[in-house]
């Protein structure tokens, strides 16, 4: 690997930083401790800083030079509402909050590259660290540009990272295209009419009807759609009834719906509505659809895949860079891509033996009580983003 020296001579520091922030997860525009820190450590380097945009986040410049150009790296810094089985010292200290996803490692190794290259300016151009709220279901990345994120750090590209459990460190997978699926959820309300469970022909019973919804949306997964075209429904809720004998007089059905492309979201939709507007008046009961959009899919630009890929190869070899394979997990770096081109990518997080003193039961997979950020991955991950930031803004010869 060729990291940069200098960026592992200071690693123990972003470490120590990292581990303080992942001591103290804070969830969904609440990081404002987490916004001091970075912001703290950003100015204490002598980086300007922008605050308050999406409420809690932080952006970071750097200039060298006359180019006008300027490239967007961004890092999301918020944890999750759950609680860690972590028993290493720098395990959480909120009850119910933990930062399994890796998060703290991403702002760990954002602020790493921001430090090297406030200090070495070998480009021509501008760079904006931009440290980014919730983007776990809270659309922190929309929020920021609602607030002006671009305007404000105009960025001809934009690039993201995560951490990727499963690959080694020094591993990095990429994809030009759709590599995490869109987001959304929805609600379905059956109205029947409820009564006595031992005498049904007085009632309309919305539990039978639920039933059926529920195996009629899986046909547009099996019949609707093309069988080439991913996508997925889960329903995940069924809510209704409250006693043994007693057909109750309404049923409400939750669940998400995945899909990599617009097209075929909207087919999904459509299709959903039609069945629960027509399949519950077949038995005399009604049916309405809440469906609601929140992160689109996250579609990498060719173009800047393609650069990525370069810089990843210089820094880790051709060897250790694969072809990322798309999930259905979503990611609201989607809305970043949907502004500016850019390209999301993810580096190995190990296979957990990193934690091999002090940790719980499990995987070290993501979203998991025992998972932790490998500290191995700060120097790599912060190379990829200062030999990303000085090959974009190369000085012309
Ligand atoms: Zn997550
Ligand atoms: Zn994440």
């Amino acid at each position: 690997m060729n990291l940069v020296d200098r960026i592992v001579q200071f690693h123990h520091e972003i470490r120590d930083i990292r581990r303080d922030i992942h001591a103290h997860p804070e969830i969904c525009y609440e990081e404002t401790r987490t916004s001091d820190v970075v912001a703290g450590k950003l100015q204490e380097w002598g980086i300007p800083v922008v605050r308050g945009l999406g409420g809690t986040g932080v952006v970071g410049s750097v200039s060298n030079g006359t180019s006008t150009r300027a490239i967007g790296l961004r890092a999301d810094i918020d944890a999750l509402p759950m609680q860690e089985f972590n028993e290493f010292a720098h395990r959480s200290r909120h009850h119910g909050k933990m930062h399994a996803c890796g998060h703290d490692g991403h702002t760990a190794m954002l602020l790493a590259a921001a430090r090297y290259l406030s200090q070495h300016r070998d480009f021509d151009g501008t760079v904006h660290f931009i440290f980014q709220p919730a983007e776990e279901g809270g659309a922190g990345a929309q929020r920021m540009i609602d607030d002006g994120l671009f305007a404000k750090a105009p960025c001809d590209a934009v690039f993201g990272m995560h951490n990727w459990p499963g690959l080694k460190v020094g591993q990095f997978a990429l994809r030009s295209g759709p590599v995490m699926a869109g987001s959304n959820v929805f609600t379905i309300n059956i109205g029947g009419k409820g009564g006595h469970a031992a005498m049904p022909d007085n009632s309309v019973d919305p539990v039978l009807v639920a039933t059926h919804v529920v195996q009629a949306l899986q046909s547009i997964i099996t019949r609707n759609k093309r069988p080439t075209d991913s996508a997925v429904i889960s329903v995940t809720q069924i809510h209704t009834g409250e006693a043994y004998n007693v057909i109750p007089d309404s049923a409400t059905i939750c669940g998400t719906v995945r899909t990599f492309t617009v097209e075929v979201l909207d087919l999904i939709e459509e299709r959903m509505r039609q069945i629960v507007q027509q399949l519950p008046p077949a038995f005399g009961a009604s049916g309405s659809l809440n469906f609601q959009r929140n992160y689109p899919p996250t579609i990498n630009h060719a173009q800047e895949t393609g650069f990525a890929r370069t810089v990843l190869e210089d820094v880790v070899g051709a060897e250790s860079v694969f072809d990322f394979e798309p999930t259905m997990g979503s990611e609201d770096f989607a809305f970043m891509l949907l502004a500016k081109p850019g390209c999301y990518i993810v580096a190995g997080n190990g296979d957990g033996t990193h934690r091999a003193s002090g940790h719980g039961l499990g995987p070290c997979m993501l979203h998991n009580p025992s998972y932790d950020f490998n500290d191995d991955l700060i120097p790599v991950g912060a190379t990829y983003w200062v030999r990303l930031a000085e090959r974009f803004l190369a000085r012309s010869a």
